[in-house]
């Protein structure tokens, strides 16, 4: 995980749960207030051994002069979540300043908000900000249970009749081209939520025959379709095998064993590290969201940083070793 960005240092104020699941954190920086940012805003928290794990900011402006930010116990972990989840009230943490890869644009005659589960952090902010700007966003906040819906008591006074909740052990689903289809033809849509949910709504978008540009989203990682086991790819243009462990990726696998790849994200949206996939294709568990469900299906392409696979795969980097000219 790349932090960029200036740190300081921030005591945990309190601690709430505000649904099952859900740790709710209030962070105050040491050397006063927190500082405003747009709402999508997420700062990172530096976590001991070089982990690094970002969490949207919650509402849109600091409350009480504090940064509130909301993690969902994840299970497995690589140690991110457990870590914040292991945190007391009093804790000292280092964290960077709020930034903003999800920037609400301004200005559209009508934007609906899509949230599954923990994806509602950024767009309780955003929903506050549309409606102080005299705008009326439908949100809908789709979840498995009722009981791990946070921020419900904070949305429905705010968005009244504006709100669907979708709830999977009720018998809620969610109709993405119905609802594509009572959307102004220049309203947007922000989106954050599992990657299956996003590459529906990608898919509906398109089917729609809607700018790709309109539909905003952004990713808080995926866990795929299927669990994470040990695989093996073949590096054609470097002639070798590298085992990818159930822990790492095969981004940080290649780059463990030398093979570099240009990257940026880190959660499948970018597509600077997509490798070609010579076969076979039904191996691969794509966790991103750069590819098309078309792209994924054919299986020539993989995002190298969240994708994965069983068994053994043949990918080519797109590196070509330097010709000797001879003569
Ligand atoms: C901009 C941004 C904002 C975010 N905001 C929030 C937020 O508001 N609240 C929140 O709870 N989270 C948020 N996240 C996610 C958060 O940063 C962490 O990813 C999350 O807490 C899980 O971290 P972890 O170390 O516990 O889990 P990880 O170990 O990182 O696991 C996360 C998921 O990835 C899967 N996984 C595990 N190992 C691998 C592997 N080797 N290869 C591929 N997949 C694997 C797991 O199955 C798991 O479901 C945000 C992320 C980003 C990028």
């Amino acid at each position: 995980m790349q932090a960029d960005g200036r740190q300081v240092r921030v005591r945990v104020r309190a601690i709430h749960e505000p649904a099952r699941d859900v740790r709710l954190f209030e962070l105050v920086p040491e050397t006063g207030a927190a500082t405003p940012y747009p709402a999508g805003s997420h700062l990172t928290v530096m976590l001991s051994d070089g982990l690094a794990r970002s969490y949207s900011l919650i509402g849109e402006e600091p409350t009480d002069g504090a940064w509130w930010i909301a993690v969902k116990r994840v299970v497995p972990s690589r140690g991110g979540s457990a870590a914040m989840w292991a945190l007391e009230a009093g804790a000292i943490l280092t964290v960077t300043e709020p930034r903003s890869h999800f920037d609400l644009a301004l200005g559209r005659p009508d934007y609906l908000l899509i949230a599954g589960g923990i994806g509602i952090t950024p767009l309780v902010g955003m929903a506050e900000r549309l409606v102080r700007l005299g705008h009326r966003p439908r949100l809908i906040y789709a979840a498995r249970s009722r009981d791990q819906m946070a921020f419900i008591d904070r949305l429905q006074p705010l968005l009244g009749d504006g709100l669907t909740l979708i709830v999977d052990d009720e018998g809620g689903s969610l109709d993405l081209a119905g609802e594509i289809t009572r959307l102004h033809a220049d309203g947007e849509i922000y989106m954050c939520g599992p990657a299956g949910m996003m590459a529906a709504a990608q898919a509906a978008w398109q089917q729609a025959g809607r700018l790709p540009t309109r539909l905003r989203f952004e990713t808080f990682g995926s866990s795929g379709n299927r669990p994470a086991v040990p695989f093996t790819v073949h590096v054609r243009d470097h002639g070798r095998d590298v085992l990818v462990p159930a822990d790492r990726s095969l981004l940080d696998a290649l780059a463990d064993e030398g093979i570099e790849l240009a990257y940026d994200c880190l959660r499948g949206e970018c597509g600077l590290c997509v490798v070609e996939v010579a076969a076979p294709a039904s191996a691969i568990d794509h966790r991103d969201v750069f590819l098309s469900a078309h792209q994924k299906q054919a299986g020539a392409r993989l995002c190298a940083c969240v994708s994965r696979a069983d068994g053994k795969i043949t990918i080519d980097t797109g590196y070509r070793p330097a010709l000797t000219r001879v003569g």
